[in-house]
């Protein structure tokens, strides 16, 4: 695990707005909708794209326990997740569910955004976008 770059231009902002307590998502205003992952341009117009804060309530989709060294950076056992913004239900964020157990969890129940420092083995300590049940 290498620790996000804040400066990169296609991935820049997202971890920007983590650091400043924000959930924020590539935009298409011609669209009207959010373009997820983030790329240069909109996948349906080709138009420009920007950083749309959301309001970071969600809907949980799928979640797992990671019991194992998927990726040896990080202790285990953590839960990881799939959630829908309530702005943008058609794309889904991989994030990690905390303050929670794997019990508690149901399908498309309402999950909101925390903010939490997370340190890989290697590299610098980073704060990522994290959900929690609502
Ligand atoms: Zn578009």
């Amino acid at each position: 695990m290498i620790s996000p770059d804040l400066s990169d231009p296609l991935t820049g902002p997202f971890w920007q707005g983590a650091q400043a307590g924000e959930l924020r998502v590539s935009w298409c205003a011609a669209c009207d909708r959010a373009v997820w992952y983030p790329r240069a341009r909109c996948d349906v117009c080709d138009g420009r794209l920007h950083w749309q804060t959301l309001s970071g309530a969600a809907s949980l989709v799928a979640w797992s326990e990671v019991s194992g060294p998927l990726n040896p950076d990080f202790d285990t056992p953590y839960l990881t997740g799939l959630v829908s913004p309530r702005e943008a239900p058609y794309i889904r964020l991989v994030t990690r569910l905390v303050d929670c157990c794997a019990a508690d969890l149901r399908c498309d129940m309402a999950v909101t955004v925390r903010f939490r420092a997370l340190q890989p083995r290697r590299g610098a300590a980073f704060i990522a976008p994290v959900f929690t049940p609502a």
